[in-house]
């Protein structure tokens, strides 16, 4: 080891490690412990306090400790040259508190789709409103809306805001509608494609100035770091994101199917879902076009499972139990 550095970026620590030879690692989670350790051939020890992260190196293991670390999203890599050992760890913030952006989709001048008289944007943000009150009454969460009325707010803005406070997770709310088969009916959940999280790796990477509303400066004035950085917290956007829908899937089917059949998990090339280091998803919750699911996603009563179902989702997700009352 010749140079260790301490990034600190919003609520991820980064961790970089100048080796003096190229080295391969096996990284192990010791969630018992809040450790994670880096098995690999260093000589020597070695101990130091880097602002919370506790770093030891003994018998070949490279051990980090941090307060509330969510060990699920903690990756480590070694960086082109392979002499940069970089390790990403995130962590609970706000007391330990989950922090959970929730995105009405559209507003003002954008209605989102309209039929039968109603407005997209009236149903987004209602269910959006009561998801809130589920989250906020438990007691564990910081929630934040992207909106909180009938105002627009770009989509550039919602990424950019999501990143900012740090999410532990977006959802962004949304109705469908297919005027030409109207028959269709239930929930889809869309996680970002493998293109969409390459073209936001290709936007980023060209554009500091940009890549800074995301990662920190230190790390996007660094080219070498920009790139692996990115490409690693969007891997997370995209894969941890997938473990979202599934977990909302799952409890949506389990206590809502009836009302509004699971259709799946798509994949889509969505500006929003696009917030590197955050797992993102988009919830259609039923079809506008469809007159059972209308009247379904309309209904203050029905909007209460819907939001409740996202609700135990979302504690599925953080293996959270139920709160006890
Ligand atoms: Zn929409």
């Amino acid at each position: 080891m010749e140079k260790v550095r301490v990034s600190y970026d919003r609520n991820y620590y980064k961790v970089f490690i100048t080796l003096s030879e190229p080295v391969s690692f096996k990284l192990v989670k010791d969630p018992k412990h809040d450790l994670l350790a880096l098995k690999m051939p260093l000589k020597g020890t070695y101990e130091a306090e880097y602002y919370s992260v506790l770093l030891k190196v003994g018998s070949g293991v490279l051990t980090l400790k941090v307060k509330n670390p969510k060990l699920d999203l903690a990756r480590a890599w070694v960086s082109k040259k392979g002499r940069t050992l970089v390790v990403f760890i995130p962590f609970k913030k706000e007391g330990g508190k989950y922090v959970v952006v929730i995105d009405p989709g559209h507003g003002g001048h954008d209605a989102g789709a309209v039929y039968y008289g109603v407005k997209e944007k009236t149903i987004n943000l209602q269910i959006a409103k009561k998801l809130a009150a589920y989250l906020k009454k438990d007691g564990r969460f910081v929630v934040y809306l992207t909106r909180s009325g009938d105002y627009f707010v770009p989509l550039g803005e919602r990424q950019k805001f999501t990143s900012k406070v740090g999410a532990d997770l977006f959802i962004s709310l949304h109705a469908n509608a297919n005027p030409y088969k109207r028959w269709k009916r239930g929930v889809e959940f869309y996680v970002l494609s493998d293109r969409g999280v390459y073209k936001k790796f290709v936007d980023l990477a060209a554009d500091p100035k940009e890549a800074a509303h995301f990662l920190s400066w230190s790390i996007v004035k660094d080219k070498t770091l920009r790139k692996g950085v990115l490409k690693n917290t969007l891997a997370i956007t995209q894969e941890e994101g997938e473990d979202l829908a599934e977990a909302l899937q799952k409890v949506w089917c389990k206590r809502l199917k009836k009302l509004l059949p699971c259709r799946g998990i798509f994949h889509r090339n969505f500006a929003v879902l696009k917030v590197p280091g955050v797992p993102t998803v988009l919830v259609e919750v039923g079809y506008m076009t469809n007159y059972t699911d209308l009247r379904t996603i309309t209904n203050s009563y029905y909007q209460w499972l819907i939001a409740r179902a996202l609700y135990f989702g979302i504690l599925d997700y953080l293996h959270l139990s139920p709160p006890k009352r």
